[in-house]
């Protein structure tokens, strides 16, 4: 996982699910797109994230995390960049969700759809 700059990072952020993560035994590249990767590549890519995320029990952990964070790269309890800048771009920045569970409460569904069976590409 990358690091973030200090202002992003929640004030009450706890790092024991990383610990617990499916992705600790899986090559960390497929979590992050390489320069200029585009079109079905990444969709690929993304999707092999996903499906170790799928899997991981601290997805929801994760997921709020990432949220909370505005993590700008990498596929993170399952959501894409792509799918948190949507969210990002619907969150009002002056009132930023920033306390533990906001991430989940305010993106409840995209975190859902993540990981359904057409995010996955198995449907
Ligand atoms: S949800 Fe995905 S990125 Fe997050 S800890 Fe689990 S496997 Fe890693």
């Amino acid at each position: 996982m990358p690091q973030q700059p200090l202002a992003q990072v929640p004030v009450d952020a706890q790092w024991y699910w990383q610990e617990l993560g499916s992705c600790r035994d899986v090559d960390p590249l497929i979590f992050f797109h390489p320069q200029n990767e585009r079109g079905s590549a990444r969709i690929k890519r993304d999707r092999a994230a996903k499906q170790v995320c799928a899997g991981c029990t601290v997805r929801l952990e994760c997921a709020d995390y990432a949220v909370r964070a505005r993590e700008p790269y990498g596929v993170w309890g399952g959501l894409s960049e792509d799918e948190r800048e949507r969210i990002y771009s619907r969150l009002d920045s002056r009132n930023y969700p920033r306390a533990k569970g906001d991430g989940l409460r305010v993106a409840e569904r995209d975190i859902a759809l993540a990981v359904s069976p057409r995010a996955l590409g198995i449907a």
